[in-house]
């Protein structure tokens, strides 16, 4: 990546799924057959930074995988997607991250995830790539990775002035409170706001409610996402929530519309980031909307191509 020209710089996971069809779940000790069975690019980390780099943006992964074949194949996937691998590195200690997945007839599911090398990503890494962390116009970091690394990685962008978004999740009721104070934006969706707050959130008034409780803790902003309702925006300087509704549309597959959504939120702030929280907030909405419109994860998020002129 040549110099001065990351706009986002996601330290996270990458994660393989596995993914079976099959008429119902087995039981222990069962073999069944299934109808169908495909493996879709996944893991947050990944899955934000492919779609803030298919919007348009420079960006780069810190992450680890397996010295495997779904590592390989997980590299080349980031390239594909005209993401820096710079640094991904691998290991031999454990194999990339995976997620088995068997789905039956009802939509039910039943999954194991092994995090592997994503779990071994650490400081070292971290150092390796602070020259680029440090010339990076948004750091994106979420949970699926040691808690620790994520936190340091907020904090070497905290004191470098490059923003920060955070994504707590998978969500724990006991997030280290430094979590709040190196968030510039601290976005999380409806399950993960109540974790956190052990407050209930069934649609826009309970999203202020939990939005102003975490604003509170210290982050510069709060954005809860409501699914089909959209999502809850509150800033310091006004804490008084707004609800920015999203599009109304026919949702096929809703699986990784939250990490459309951070992806797109990251692309905005690091591309126009004078325009104001809310506006960033109503075209994530839309880039998310087009996404639970197609099946899969990556494979539903679209590119700046397939998207209005407006939203860009
Ligand atoms: P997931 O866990 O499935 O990745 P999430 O629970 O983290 O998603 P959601 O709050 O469900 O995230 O959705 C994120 C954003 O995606 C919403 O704020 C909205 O913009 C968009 N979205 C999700 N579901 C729908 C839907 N049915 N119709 C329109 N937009 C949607």
């Amino acid at each position: 990546m040549a110099d001065g020209d990351c706009d986002v710089l996601v330290v996270g996971s990458c994660m393989t799924d596995l993914v079976s069809q099959a008429p119902r779940l087995p039981k222990a000790g069962e073999t069944i057959h299934g109808h169908r069975f495909f493996i879709g690019f996944g893991g947050k980390g990944a899955n934000q930074c492919v779609q803030a780099a298919r919007l348009g943006a420079q960006t780069a992964m810190v992450c680890k995988v397996g010295t495997d074949f779904f590592g390989d194949k997980y590299i080349e996937n980031l390239k594909n997607n005209s993401v820096s691998t710079e640094f991904v590195s691998q290991t031999d200690r454990a194999a990339t991250g995976a997620a088995s997945i068997i789905v039956n007839d009802a939509g039910e599911n039943a999954i194991v995830i092994v995090a592997g090398a994503n779990l071994l990503l650490g400081e070292e890494e971290l150092w390796g790539a602070e020259p680029l962390l440090g010339r990076a116009k948004v750091l994106v970091c979420q949970l699926e990775i040691r808690p620790d690394t994520s936190l340091q990685s907020l904090r070497m962008a905290r004191e470098r002035r490059v923003r920060t978004i955070f994504n707590p999740a998978p969500a724990v009721a006991d997030l280290h409170p430094d979590f709040f104070r190196v968030s510039d934006i601290f976005c999380c969706n409806e399950t993960e706001a109540e974790i956190l707050t052990g407050s209930t959130v069934t649609g826009p008034e309970d999203a202020g409610k939990v939005g102003a409780e975490l604003l509170r803790r210290g982050c510069c902003s709060v954005i809860v996402t409501l699914g089909p309702q959209g999502c809850v925006v509150l800033s310091a300087e006004d804490s008084s929530p707004l609800h920015i509704p999203t599009a109304t549309v026919t949702a096929l597959d809703t699986t990784g519309a939250g990490d459309s959504f951070i992806g797109a939120l990251a692309f905005y702030m690091a591309r126009y980031p004078t325009i104001s929280l809310e506006e960033m907030a109503r075209r994530a909405n839309q880039v998310a909307a087009v996404s639970v419109q197609a099946v899969g994860t990556q494979t539903s998020y679209p590119w700046r191509k397939d998207l209005p002129p407006e939203l860009f």
